[in-house]
């Protein structure tokens, strides 16, 4: 579980988490001499619930937000692919 401390939502992989944050850190800008000069609005925050479905995420019946369903996410750690790689390998062997 990744528990965020600033809306109390839970995700159930980092790239759920990462996908509910938006905006920037306030970081430091640099005029063209290479001098900060200042630094940019922190406006780093959490989408709303509203905003997180719009993104295509999901949240499961405890309440625990995922990422959409897509290749390569946070998907394949359910799929039991084991089988599949074992018929592989003996294929090879013969
Ligand atoms: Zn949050």
């Amino acid at each position: 579980m990744n528990l965020c401390r600033a809306c109390s939502n839970n995700f159930r992989s980092v790239f759920a988490f990462d996908m509910h944050r938006t905006g920037g850190y306030g970081k430091a800008l640099y005029n063209s001499k290479g001098k900060a000069i200042g630094h940019e609005k922190h406006t780093r925050r959490c989408f709303t619930t509203d905003e997180m479905l719009a993104l295509g995420m999901l949240q499961d019946d405890k309440g625990t937000w995922r990422g959409p369903a897509t290749p390569g996410s946070d998907r394949n750690f359910e799929d039991d692919e084991q089988e599949e790689d074992e018929l592989e390998e003996e294929a090879i062997q013969r």
